[in-house]
């Protein structure tokens, strides 16, 4: 007997498992497991969505054009050297394609987004990971984890799932300190909802080499996660190997056209942020009053840390399920005493408060 036999590496990859939206037995349940946007997507996106559901024929865009012109407009790059993916998902491996392969390596902190080692299975790659301080990310370790070998270094700034963010001053001593073959990807998925002004999403950094890329998405902020629509800023020549590598329809017709609608739509943006300006500090102070650790989240969701059996993580998470609370469990990404809880609803968010109350002192 014979069969196909995967490339080396693909069998020893654990799928990545995407948040729970459902509990055995309880009907009424909250998705708080995917950093999804409790304030859900634009009406004008909606709109734009519906709209074209008479056009389902029709090849989209390849070029993502209007949405690329939009982007440039709204945030002042240039849209030639904006490349668009379905969602910064597929950005990651299209990165590991194009820039590292069988005997690479690539670096990535300790508690660092799972996709970016999942991708470098894939191909082939090894994953580095470098110790974090205090659930942050440490440019010196990420720096010293760097070899000959070293293609990529993946910063998710904001982290997920830790909530906490890498100062603009020490993305910049990190690529400072890499070699200048060496690819940064600035992975900015929560950039949207960082407000510290020492915080930047790094397209300045972008701008002042050939060897720095910004992932962004249409997925949490913007509450478009089922259409899938990621970007990258990208110097000329890094988009150019890109738009090689890339499928050639690889972003749909609405999801490009309802991307647009969301960032027309400021108002719906503001509210989203302000929404969790508000929620944050008031779950993280109040679940740190239960006496349960919080890291400083800067993103919107936080990671929740619990003690010791009975009362640990995976008890919490039995109990906050019972009650219809999905949070997420981050065990592969070796913090397995704790829960990840994106910010939902004000409903949503009393309700984890008042089951994290009775779970501490039951
Ligand atoms: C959610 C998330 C993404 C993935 O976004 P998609 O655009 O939905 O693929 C990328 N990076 C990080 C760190 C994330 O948390």
């Amino acid at each position: 007997m014979s069969a196909p036999i995967p490339q080396p590496g693909i069998l020893g990859i654990t799928p990545y498992k995407g948040g729970d939206s459902s509990v055995p037995g309880v009907s009424e349940v909250h998705k708080l497991s995917s950093n999804e946007s409790p304030l859900g997507p634009s009406p004008r996106a909606i709109a734009a969505y519906r709209n074209l559901a008479g056009e389902l024929h029709r090849y989209p865009d390849g070029a993502s054009a209007d949405l690329r012109q939009t982007l440039g407009e709204h945030y002042g790059l240039d849209p030639e050297r904006i490349v668009c993916s379905n969602g910064s998902d597929e950005m990651i491996g299209l990165l590991m394609a194009a820039y590292a392969g069988v005997g690479d390596e690539i670096v990535y902190s300790q508690h660092g987004f799972l996709m970016y080692p999942i991708a470098a299975k894939v191909h082939g790659v090894t994953a580095v990971a470098a110790p974090e301080k205090n659930l942050s990310t440490d440019v010196d370790a990420l720096l010293a984890a760097v070899t000959p070998k070293t293609k990529i270094v993946f910063l998710a700034n904001p982290n997920n799932p830790t909530g906490t963010y890498t100062p603009a001053s020490e993305v910049k001593r990190l690529r400072d300190g890499l070699p200048a073959d060496v690819l940064l990807v600035i992975d900015a998925a929560y950039a949207e909802y960082v407000t510290r002004n020492d915080y930047s999403a790094g397209a300045e950094l972008v701008d002042a080499g050939e060897n720095t890329v910004m992932t962004r998405t249409f997925s949490k902020i913007h509450g478009l996660a089922a259409l899938r629509v990621g970007w990258t800023y990208a110097p000329a020549s890094i988009a150019g190997v890109l738009n090689r590598v890339r499928g050639p329809f690889n972003v749909n017709a609405p999801a490009q056209a309802a991307a647009v609608a969301a960032l027309q739509d400021a108002a719906h943006v503001e509210a989203a942020r302000q929404h969790n300006d508000l929620w944050l500090p008031k779950l993280t102070e109040g679940i740190k009053a239960l006496g349960l650790e919080v890291p400083p989240s800067v993103g919107n969701f936080i990671l929740i840390r619990f003690g010791e059996a009975p009362k640990d993580a995976a008890a919490a998470n039995a109990f906050l399920t019972g009650r219809g609370l999905i949070l997420r469990g981050v065990a592969p990404y070796g913090l397995g005493d704790c829960l990840r809880m994106t910010i939902g609803t004000k409903d949503e968010n009393l309700k984890v408060l008042a089951a994290l109350k009775d779970f501490v002192s039951a």
